[in-house]
This record gives structure tokens, C-alpha cells and sequence, in this order.
């Protein structure tokens, strides 16, 4: 069976493409963007009260552009969702996290981080990785939690599947359909993150990587 993440992975590779792209630091011209410095440029401490305006900036801009789920260090949600991270590393404490619901919401947080400054985001969806990749100390954390469903299209034989879900529920969800995909073999794996890698499954040998059963992906590009 072929599977389709069309709904919502938008984030996927567009996403990470766009924290890629973000233009190499150079502290003097952008120092608002809280950049870490090099350690060649660590006597540059005086831009730090800049950052720190930003830290405020970049957070209340994703509000005022309209996303309303919009974690901050501090409350409980923000706590809870730090802790669901699979690796203690990926632990970290970013600005604030903002979870979309929609592509649209994932584009709107694209865009409206990167249209002023430089500043870095994180991109996470399982939350799975063992390496802290899905998570920023100095940035925003656009977290895909929320993007979590799966829906099966019998005529077609193709699941839906939005990119913050895990592979626990994407198998619970196809199960009453007599029906599965080659996802991860530990139910708590994301998708997003498992067929950016690829995706070995326990169908490899007879279906090759995961991501090669893919019908479609729903991407936002860098620019939003
Ligand atoms: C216990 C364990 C079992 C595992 N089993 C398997 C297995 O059976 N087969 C296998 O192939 N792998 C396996 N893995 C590896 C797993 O596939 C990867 O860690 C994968 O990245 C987890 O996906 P995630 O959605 O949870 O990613 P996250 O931790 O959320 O993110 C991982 C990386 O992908 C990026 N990313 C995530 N979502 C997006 C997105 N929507 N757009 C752009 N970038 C994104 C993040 O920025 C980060 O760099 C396992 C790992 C562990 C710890």
C-alpha cells in the first residue's frame, strides 16, 4: 500500500530547507538576529541587550500575525512539551515554541521569522532524533505537535498523514481498515523526521525505504 503525507508535512523539507538557507552570521551586521558569536567575536557582548529585544519581537510578531498556540518558557504547556523529547539533550529551552495547526500556519511562522532578522528556528515533529537538531537554545521552536492525524482513503488506498504524528497512532488509525504502511518499528518514532531519513521499516527488505512509498508530500518553501 502507498501512503501520502499530503495534509500537512508540509513543514517537511521546505522547512528545514529555509533554516539551512538563513545567510552564514556575521555578528557586527547581524546582531540583532542573536546569532551565537564565534568565538572570535565573543568581546562583541554589547549586542547582547539587542537580542534580547528580539527574543520579545520575534515571539509577540508570531502572535500579532495571528497563530494562536504560542508556548512560553515558564508555563506549564511549555514544561510538558520540553519533556516529551525522546533524547534529554533535545531538552533545550527556546524562546518560545510555536505550534501551527495547518501549512498555512507553518508558512505564516515561516515568514514572519525570517522577513526582519536572521534569527534561527528549530523545526520539530516526533520529537524522536537523538541529536538536539529539533531543538534551539538561542531561536524559536516551530513545533508540529499539533499536526497529528491520520486519514485513510479506502477507494484510493492512500493514508493521510500529518507530520507531527508518531507511528503509534498512524498504525492504530490504519488497523480497523486491515490495513498498514512501512513506518517506524518503535510506535513512539515521528513521522516527519523517520521519512526525512529515509525510513527503515520492518517492510524494507520487500518495499524499500519508506519515504519511497510516499504518493505525495504537502511542502512550504522557504519563502512561505
Ligand atoms: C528508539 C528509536 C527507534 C528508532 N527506530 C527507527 C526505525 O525503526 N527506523 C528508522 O529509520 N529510524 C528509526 N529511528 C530514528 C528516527 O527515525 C529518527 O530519529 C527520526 O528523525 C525521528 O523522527 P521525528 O519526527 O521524531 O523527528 P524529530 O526529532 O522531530 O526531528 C528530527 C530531525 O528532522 C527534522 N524535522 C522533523 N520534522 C520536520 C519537518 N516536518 N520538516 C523539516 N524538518 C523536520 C528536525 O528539524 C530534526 O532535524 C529510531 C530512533 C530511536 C531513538
Amino acid at each position: 500500500m502507498k501512503f501520502s503525507r499530503s495534509s500537512t508535512p508540509a513543514a517537511a523539507l521546505a522547512v528545514a530547507a529555509a533554516a539551512l538557507a538563513s545567510p552564514a552570521p556575521d555578528l557586527p551586521n547581524n546582531a540583532g538576529g542573536c546569532v551565537s558569536p564565534p568565538a572570535s567575536h565573543l568581546f562583541a557582548a554589547k549586542f547582547l541587550p539587542i537580542c534580547a529585544a528580539d527574543i520579545l519581537d520575534k515571539c509577540i510578531a508570531l502572535e500579532k500575525a495571528g497563530l494562536a498556540n504560542i508556548l512560553t518558557p515558564g508555563s506549564e504547556d511549555y514544561e510538558a512539551r520540553t519533556k516529551t523529547y525522546w533524547s534529554i539533550t533535545s531538552q533545550l529551552m527556546p524562546w518560545c515554541i510555536v505550534q501551527p495547526r495547518t501549512a498555512e500556519e507553518v508558512a505564516l511562522a515561516v515568514t514572519t521569522l525570517v522577513k526582519e532578522t536572521s534569527c534561527e528556528f528549530a523545526v520539530r515533529s516526533g520529537g524522536h532524533f537523538i541529536w538536539p537538531a529539533n531543538n534551539i537554545e538561542d531561536g524559536v521552536t516551530i513545533d508540529l505537535g499539533l499536526m497529528d492525524g491520520t486519514v485513510y482513503d479506502a477507494e484510493k488506498k492512500v493514508a493521510r498523514i500529518s507530520p507531527g504524528s508518531r507511528w503509534g497512532g498512524v498504525y492504530g488509525a490504519l488497523e480497523p481498515h486491515g490495513m498498514t504502511v512501512p513506518g517506524g518499528r518503535a510506535s513512539t518514532v515521528g513521522v516527519a523526521g523517520f521519512l526525512n531519513g529515509g525510513g527503515n521499516s520492518f517492510y524494507s527488505a520487500r518495499k524499500g525505504f519508506a519515504c519511497d512509498n510516499v504518493v505525495n508530500f504537502e511542502v512550504v518553501l522557504a519563502n512561505g
